[in-house]
């Protein structure tokens, strides 16, 4: 990989080559961080060439991913989701400009396929036949779907609350799927030692420092659907926080390669009962663990995994955190859907909710310019979407009724 230097240790600066299998520092334990070289990319791609590609998926963007070629191996279409101009929204909260990146549409469903695309191609780099990974549910269905395509056996751990939706997914995949009776960290342990075991691959997020180079290129295909004229904001939920790693590492590489001019700001939303991370910002302190408090299952992470390059990634964009509560996670569900037509799972509109708020209570201002990532789709967890908008109007087949109802509705 001729763009690719070194993985670099987060906590203790160590140097290693990157190879298919590298996962964390052997020294010290840290989580390992991709390092490119920026004018080796330059010189083989421009903003201008991009213009010119019909590879619509994330892997537009090979230069600036930590891969040799896309292997052999079948594929889903990841990435190249929809952008919308959120018009009706953006004028209801008064703001300058306001965009919504509609990552529910990946193939299976979330913003995780991008980082699963990505795990598959390196599986097949490390010559593996079997791939594992534990996850609140997203992660894991990617996962499962992006194995089935590419022919990979996939083993599975999901906490037991993990919604119906998702556990289907990846059942129809074909995984071998363990639910844990414990909480996401209790899970996350049990993967960690069967892979120790059995020697498969490491889809974990927050080992294998791959994912989140497939998790950026969401923030390359923000940069190039603006024109690559850089938003002031990028709202986006968070968990163990390799998404928001992954946008910020995706937007300072686009800004180290000369494509974009200025950087965003990132927006932390996380859940009121589980925010161990907006919290450590906010008072300026260590991260602690919390409880897992949230109907927003996918970021409901009380031991984030990716704590340190999630508080780098809110620090160094100078960075805004707001907690959302239930709530407010539900009416956002059903705000998106009324005037945007996206829909959303909890975490996937939390982001939204958070922009939202941050922006009715003034941490940041009306005439900017605002991008808000849903990360999930609302099909994930069904339940919680008609707890967001409530039960159809009942009608008994007679047309007297019919005609009743609607005057009630106002309908003429
Ligand atoms: C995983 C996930 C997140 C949070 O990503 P982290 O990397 O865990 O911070 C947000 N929304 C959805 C829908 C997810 O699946
Ligand atoms: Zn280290």
């Amino acid at each position: 990989m001729k763009n690719v230097i070194s993985a670099v240790c987060v906590e203790c600066g160590a140097e290693y080559e990157a190879t298919p299998n590298t996962t964390v520092c052997p020294k010290c334990g840290g989580i390992l961080d991709i390092k490119y070289d920026y004018n080796y990319i330059k010189s083989q791609v421009t903003p201008e060439d991009m213009a010119d590609r019909h590879e619509n998926s994330m892997w537009r963007y090979q230069e600036f991913l930590p891969v040799e070629g896309i292997g052999k191996r079948p594929k889903l279409r990841v990435g190249w989701s929809p952008f919308y101009h959120a018009v009706h929204l953006e004028e209801m909260l008064g703001v300058d400009k306001l965009y919504v990146k509609d990552d529910g549409i990946n193939p299976t469903a979330s913003l995780k396929d991008r980082a699963s695309a990505m795990a598959v191609v390196k599986a097949e780099e490390a010559e593996v036949d079997t791939i594992c990974c534990s996850s609140t549910g997203n992660a894991a269905s990617s996962l499962a779907g992006n194995s089935a395509a590419a022919g990979f056996k996939t083993f599975i751990f999901v906490p037991s609350r993990a919604p119906k939706g998702k556990v289907s997914q990846l059942l129809n995949f074909g995984a071998t799927v363990m639910s844990v009776e414990g909480s996401y960290e209790e899970t996350f342990n049990m993967s960690a030692l069967a892979i120790e075991r059995y020697g498969w691959y490491n889809r974990n997020a927050a080992i294998n420092p791959y994912l989140m180079e497939g998790k950026k290129t969401v923030a390359l295909e923000i940069a190039e659907q603006l024109g690559w004229k850089m938003t002031d904001y990028v709202a986006l939920s968070v968990g163990d926080g390799c998404t928001i790693a992954g946008v910020w590492k995706g937007f300072k590489d686009l800004y180290a390669a000369g494509f974009i001019d200025k950087l965003p700001r990132l927006i932390s939303v996380q859940a009121e009962g589980c925010c161990p991370l907006n919290k450590a910002i906010a008072e300026d302190k260590p991260w602690k663990p919390m409880e897992e408090n949230t109907i927003a299952d996918s970021i409901a992470v009380g031991v984030p995994r990716n704590a340190t390059k999630a508080l780098n990634a809110i620090r160094e964009s100078n960075g805004v955190v707001v907690n959302v509560s239930d709530q407010e996670i539900l009416d956002a569900m059903k705000l998106l859907g009324r005037t945007c037509g996206v829909f959303g799972e909890p975490a996937g509109v939390a982001g939204t909710a958070g922009l939202k708020k941050a922006v009715e209570q003034g941490l940041v201002p009306k005439n900017a310019t605002y991008v808000s990532i849903v990360t999930g789709n609302g099909l994930k967890d069904v339940v919680n979407a008609i707890k967001a908008a409530g039960e159809p109007i009942s009608l008994k087949p007679e047309p007297e009724r019919l005609l009743k109802v609607f005057k009630e509705l106002g309908v003429e």
